[in-house]
């Protein structure tokens, strides 16, 4: 045990001599926080947290390590919901966070276009971008905490992405560091440029197995002048996808964001957000918030409500409100991202982020609900979620009450069906997230022999001493 004190505290020594104290941080107390995930499921630690400024400085961290054989877990806002920034091996891992590079490089409006350092909070992007009258669409629950440069290494999606796309849609450039401290410069705002291969595809999604992203450039939209939201009583989960079929035709491609939410959705945000008053009269069997935007001389408002009043007259919604501010818009959208808050609160479960295509969706839901009813009569069982996208938050919370041992029992139970039944309607057991260190095993085991030759080739290309985020994505590098 002294020994593994010893030589974690000579790693410790000889990066603060390379790095300098100001970047290397080595009190566990101060560490902590980036060791631990975000739903404080797991608190691991490392030999040090490094916190670079520049990419200059990201270079050096990295040379340091692989002179020193330590190996780096990327982190940024720490908020993915995989593992992927956590460490597992605390004596042989730092952390190397990207919160201190957080400068706005350049807005350029008239190239429609931002460059800015990875560490940059999408909030904080998105704030800059409708300074300069322009939108950043990419758009979460998280995006307050989240930086830039995690959500192109997880290639991020969320609320918006039925109109512009998951963050691999918006990137244009990347800056790098490699594994072996070189920078690689693709950060372009090029919108056409089929020079060969892409490479910067490569690290969108990696989970910083493949380097370290430091700069990115990104695509920015008119900003919408009109925003209309909407929540909207309807039958059933069928009910609202046919709903969003007809939307995305009527709506001329101006709808930004539809999201499916049960009865139980509101239960779950009022007990975590008590101040919330149910914002619709009358119980409806589902619900669908929906978001239609446009700039220029397009009509939202007229455009919304002749198609309410045509999906109203064909009986696909039974109700809605419509908010008549941005402060009732908010307010709609708490419903939304309360219910996380609300599964929180009822202790450990099993989240799923899962997709299938969207002509299969209701069938995938109606059976995933059937087989857990039958299998796990006590567990509450609550799908909801980008449906738009195919894409399905399956959630399962075991019974009030139950102990730690049965919690678990449920969880991998729970996990097992859903899993098995995404591979059965040949889906994706990580429509968002990513696969991290949580996943790994379930990725692992669904894997081709192909693909996990191409995975594995890619990554001793790129780095040899399998320096980067070990353990993350598949076991060996
Ligand atoms: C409440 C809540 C709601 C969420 N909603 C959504 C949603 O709707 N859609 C969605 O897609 N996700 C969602 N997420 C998940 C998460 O926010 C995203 O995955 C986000 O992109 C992670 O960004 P981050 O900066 O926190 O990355 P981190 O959690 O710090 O890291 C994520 C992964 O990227 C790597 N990484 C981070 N920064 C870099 C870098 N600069 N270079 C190389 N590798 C790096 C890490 O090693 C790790 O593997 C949500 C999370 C929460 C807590």
């Amino acid at each position: 045990m002294n020994a593994v004190v010893d030589v974690v505290a000579g790693k410790q020594a000889a990066l603060i001599e390379r790095l300098g104290a100001d970047m290397v941080m080595t009190d566990p107390a101060d560490q902590a926080r980036f060791c631990r995930d975000w739903h404080g499921d797991v608190q691991s630690g490392t030999v040090a947290v490094l916190r670079p400024r520049t990419t200059e400085a990201v270079s050096q961290a990295v040379r340091a390590c692989a002179e020193l054989g330590l190996a780096i877990v990327p982190q940024g806002g720490n908020t993915g919901l995989v593992l992927g920034a956590t460490p597992d091996t605390p004596d042989r891992q730092v952390v190397l966070s990207l919160e201190r590079m957080n400068r706005i490089r350049r807005i350029d409006v008239d190239d429609f276009s931002a460059i800015v350092d990875a560490g940059c909070i999408v909030a904080n992007v998105k704030e800059a971008a409708e300074e300069a009258g322009m939108l950043f669409p990419l758009g979460f629950g998280a995006e307050g905490t989240a930086q830039i440069g995690g959500s192109v290494s997880t290639n991020a999606g969320g609320i918006n992405v039925l109109r512009y796309g998951m963050t691999r849609e918006l990137v244009l450039g990347l800056e790098v560091v490699l594994p072996d401290g070189s920078i690689w410069d693709g950060l372009t705002t090029l919108r056409k440029d089929n020079r060969g291969v892409s490479l910067r595809q490569l690290f969108i999604g990696a989970e910083g197995t493949l380097g370290i992203v430091t700069g990115v450039a990104v695509k920015l939209m008119p900003r919408p002048t009109q925003v209309e939201t909407a929540l909207l009583g309807v039958s059933s989960l069928e009910a609202a996808i046919a709903l969003y079929r007809r939307a995305r035709v009527d709506c001329c491609d101006l709808m930004t964001a539809f999201e499916f939410m049960p009865p139980e959705a509101f239960t779950l945000a009022i007990e975590a957000q008590p101040d919330l008053k149910m914002p619709i009269a009358g119980d409806y069997p589902a619900y669908v918030l929906m978001e239609v935007s446009g700039s220029g001389l397009v009509d939202v408002r007229a455009l919304l409500d002749r198609f309410l009043e045509n999906v109203m007259g064909d009986e696909l919604v039974q109700d809605g409100v419509v908010a008549a501010s941005r402060a009732q818009a908010i307010n709609l959208w708490r419903f939304r991202e309360g219910m996380n808050e609300g599964q929180a609160m009822r202790g450990p479960h099993l989240r799923t982020d899962v997709s299938v295509a969207l002509s299969q969706m209701a069938a995938f839901v109606g059976d995933a609900h059937q087989r857990l009813a039958e299998a796990l009569p006590t567990a509450f069982a609550i799908g909801y979620g980008h449906i738009g996208d195919g894409n399905v938050h399956l959630n399962v919370i075991p019974a009030a009450g139950s102990d730690a041992e049965e919690r678990e029992r449920v969880i991998y139970a729970a996990k097992n069906i859903i899993n098995e039944l995404v591979d059965a309607y040949r889906g994706s057991i990580s429509a968002e997230h990513g696969i991290g260190r949580l996943k790994r095993p379930d990725f692992e085991k669904r894997m081709p022999d192909s693909h996990r030759k191409l995975l594995t080739a890619l990554r001793q290309a790129v780095d040899p001493n399998g320096l980067m985020n070990p353990g993350c994505q598949i076991q060996a590098g």
